[in-house]
This record gives structure tokens, C-alpha cells and sequence, in this order.
């Protein structure tokens, strides 16, 4: 017999069925053993009577203990529906109970939305926390969320390209993530910050359109709602302007707004698009709140954000990009880049993407000419060397053929958090870190072994 899912039982009145799940709970009415069983697709009613099938097995059955079913589905009588729940007309009549597996006691309750769970229990027992209805439907929607925007890109002619984990550190703003090498004592590769200069990469290799579900690292401190480890749906195209851009990733967003969270609704389309100097003046923000209504959970408001200045100073006084070094500045101001003049009013073609006061995504349209991109590291400062020695295989790329260029990346998962209306992305990853940066149920980071230390050239000074 195959299994079949909870959910269809309710349209299979008078058949046998064979379920497969959790015991949601136990509840005995004098003599008549209620069990809830909970698969992923919803919890049936099933009702034990002394004298059916497998009784004294199922007085013993305790929460979250997982269990095969044999049944009849019957039709409850009118006044036992339930219509709280898509199976609330139906109940199963069992034939055989089987055990699959017992549990411990729960370490807490997950029949409720649990934003009351203490985080550290929460983590440390993720595998049982997944399994509350919320985080199931988070994680569905997050699935139903990527999968159409992959098939949304493929058919626009965009390939998916995985970009290496094992890479080099970037000057992306952030503190990499290193991983020393055992094959070359004293170096080090980083872990990506984002796919930036693979993807300017690809787009020199020919692709011409690029995306990926990038997995991105950033050895930040732990502050509000950051994880050292997140997702960016990140693109590249060849030949694009920043128009371009822009309404291909808006066309996209409002798509798929509309299939996948169709209860909401879009404050404005076309976007309205905020220059930064409007943005501070009006907001105070680079990333302003422009929503009509704050309480309305269903309205999204859009906006974008532009012109924002190239470069800006930094605390030693000296100049650093204030986005992405590899970003063009607006054509009118290439003149002055290259001249190195009125350093301080060059704009760039960055665009953000904001929603409801957060920024989910930012691109621009790249230096594809490596004199240009050369002028932005001589106004940072960069020596020679060091130019060379990070950045030389851009600087070679751009001399052997590369196209005009741009491209964006989402943070998918505040996206995600934030159409599902959750406070924070932990919601919508499967296993994030806590606030803290640990994983509570692997118990990471840890200790090496000595062994592993000494292949690796490592000593650690306590
Ligand atoms: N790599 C950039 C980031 O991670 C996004 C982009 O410019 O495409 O913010």
C-alpha cells in the first residue's frame, strides 16, 4: 500500500488509507483515544475504541512519537466538524498502529507559533522546532519563492552559475571569512562576501546573463537581525544600462509578489525612485519607510534609491567607496574619475531596492574598462602592489575583451522575512546562527583537534 498524505484524506471518504507522521497529541475521552497525526501536509483525527484495532498500543502513544497508520476514512458526524482545519469533516478508523520510532518528551510545545520559546531551546533543538507549522510553511514558501524566481530568469535566458566558496579575501566592506590552507602553509583562502568579481567574471567569459542563489559570508559583528552566513539571489548582465536593470528586477519582484504572496498588495508601481540627497533630506535615511499606512501587515512599498555619492571619507580621512568598488560612476561624471576632480560630488550608478524601510538589494553598473577601475583604486589610495596583487585579474579581464556590464543582488532572505511577516531571518532559514553567531544544536564554532591544528600550520595563542 502506498502512503498517502494527510491532507488528501479529506476527499477520500469510505477509503483505506496508510498515514505516515508525528503524534501532534493524545487526548482520552473516557473510553475514545483521540490521536492528532501531523505529516507536513496537515494533522487528521484519528478516533481508537476498545474494542478496533490496536487500542492498548495507542494509550500508549506520546507526543511527537512517529507512527504508520492503516485506516478507514469515515465522514464525522455534522456536529463533530471541525472546520478550523482543511481535514475537520473527516476522521480515520484504524486498522493497524505501528511504531516507527519513539520520542523524548518535547523540549517545548509545537503546536503554537513559538515566537515565545526561549531562542537557545529553539536552536539547540532546531529539528523538532522545524517541525511547527509556521517554520514549515516558512520554509515552503521560501522553496516556492526561489524556485520561481529560477524558472522566472531561465526563461529570460539567464543560466544559473555556481560561483566557488574556497576564494580569496575581497574588498567588499565586510571582514572575510579565511580558511587556512593545508597544501600551502601560512595562506589562506576567504570565503565569498558575495560572488562580486566571479560574476564581472562570467560576464568577461561570455555568459552575458548571470544567477545564482549565493550563499554569502561575512565575519560581522553580531549586531541586530545579521548572520554571518546568508542567501543573495545575485545577478549579472553584459550590455545593460542601469534602466535596464532596474525594470528587469522590478518586473521580477512585482511577478513574483503576485504568485507567490498574493494577499499583498504593492503600494506603487512603477517604483517611485528616491535620489539619496531627497532620501536624507526628506527621511534621514538612505533606506526610507515609505509606506501610506504602517499598520496594513499586507502593504509593500517599494522604492528605489539612486545617485548615491561614489566615494566618501573615511576616518583617516582618506577616500573609500561608499557601495561597491566596482561600480561605474554616472556617465557625466567619468570625466571627472578619470581626472580624479570634485572627487567628493562623483555619483554612482548604484541602485538600492528598498521595502518598507529595509534595503533588499543593491547593483550597479560596473567599470569594464580597466583604466577606470584603476582610477578608483589610485583615489582610495591603493598602492600599486596591492592593486596588482587583489585586483590584477580584473584589471587583466577588462584588457582582454570584457563588456559594458551591471548587475544586482537580493538578500533573499530578509526579502523572504519580510513577505512572510517575520521579525527577523532566523524565521526563514532552516539552521541559522543564534544572535551570537553559534550553532546551538552542533554545538559551532569548536575546537580543533591537535592534529588538525598541526596539518593545517596552525598554533593557537591562548
Ligand atoms: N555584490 C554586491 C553586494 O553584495 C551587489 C552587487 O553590486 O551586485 O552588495
Amino acid at each position: 500500500m502506498t502512503r498517502t498524505s494527510i491532507l488528501e484524506t479529506k476527499d477520500l471518504v469510505g477509503q483505506e488509507v496508510m498515514l505516515c507522521g508525528w503524534v501532534h497529541n493524545r487526548r482520552d475521552h473516557g473510553k475514545l483515544i483521540f490521536i492528532d497525526l501531523r505529516d507536513r501536509s496537515g494533522i487528521a483525527q484519528v478516533v481508537f475504541v476498545p474494542s478496533g484495532a490496536d487500542y492498548e498500543m495507542a494509550s500508549r502513544l506520546r507526543a511527537e512519537w512517529v507512527v504508520r497508520l492503516k485506516g478507514v476514512v469515515k465522514a464525522r458526524p455534522e456536529k463533530m466538524f471541525n472546520d478550523e482545519i482543511p481535514t475537520g469533516r473527516v476522521e480515520i478508523e484504524p486498522i493497524e498502529l505501528e511504531i516507527l520510532n519513539r520520542a523524548e518528551t518535547p523540549p517545548f510545545p509545537i503546536d503554537t507559533d513559538g515566537y515565545d520559546i526561549g531562542e537557545e531551546s529553539r536552536m539547540s533543538y532546531r529539528f523538532v522546532d522545524l517541525r511547527r507549522q509556521r517554520m514549515a510553511n516558512n520554509l515552503a514558501v521560501r522553496h516556492a519563492a526561489a524556485l520561481f524566481i529560477r524558472n522566472w530568469l531561465s526563461e529570460k535566458g539567464f543560466l544559473e552559475v555556481e560561483t566557488p566558496i574556497l576564494t580569496k579575501s575581497t574588498p567588499e566592506g565586510a571582514r572575510d571569512f579565511v580558511v587556512p590552507s593545508r597544501l600551502y602553509p601560512g595562506a589562506f583562502y576567504a570565503l565569498p562576501q558575495s560572488p562580486q568579481q566571479y560574476k564581472q567574471l562570467l560576464m568577461a567569459g561570455g555568459v552575458e546573463k548571470y544567477f545564482q542563489l549565493a550563499r554569502c559570508f561575512r565575519d560581522e559583528d553580531t549586531r541586530g537581525d545579521r548572520q554571518p552566513e546568508f542567501t543573495q539571489l545575485d545577478m549579472e548582465m553584459s550590455f545593460v544600462e542601469r534602466e535596464d536593470v532596474m525594470q528587469l528586477n522590478e518586473q521580477l519582484l512585482i511577478e513574483m509578489v503576485k504568485t507567490i504572496y498574493p494577499q499583498k498588495r504593492i503600494q506603487e508601481i512603477p517604483f517611485p525612485r528616491i535620489s539619496y540627497k531627497e532620501a536624507m533630506e526628506k527621511y534621514q535615511t538612505d533606506r526610507p519607510d515609505v509606506r501610506k499606512d504602517k499598520n496594513d501587515l499586507n502593504l509593500l512599498a517599494f522604492c528605489w534609491v539612486v545617485d548615491f555619492p561614489f566615494f566618501e571619507k573615511n576616518d583617516e580621512g582618506k577616500y573609500t567607496f561608499t557601495h561597491n568598488p566596482f561600480s561605474a560612476p554616472k556617465p557625466e561624471f567619468m570625466e571627472d574619475l578619470m581626472t580624479k576632480k570634485n572627487i567628493g560630488d562623483i555619483l554612482t550608478t548604484q541602485y538600492d531596492v528598498v521595502l518598507n524601510g529595509w534595503e533588499i538589494g543593491g547593483g550597479s553598473i560596473r567599470n569594464h574598462q580597466s583604466e577606470a577601475l584603476g582610477k578608483v583604486f589610485e583615489i582610495m589610495g591603493f598602492e600599486e602592489g596591492r592593486i596588482a596583487n587583489n585586483f590584477g585579474h580584473m584589471l587583466t579581464a577588462f584588457k582582454n575583451g570584457t563588456p559594458p556590464h551591471g548587475g544586482i543582488a537580493w538578500g533573499f532572505d530578509r526579502l523572504v522575512a519580510l513577505l512572510n511577516n517575520e521579525p527577523n531571518i532566523r524565521e526563514v532559514m532552516a539552521f541559522p546562527k543564534t544572535g551570537d553567531a553559534r550553532d546551538l544544536m552542533m554545538s559551532s564554532p569548536s575546537e580543533l583537534e591537535e592534529k588538525q591544528l598541526k596539518e593545517l600550520h596552525l598554533k593557537i595563542s591562548k
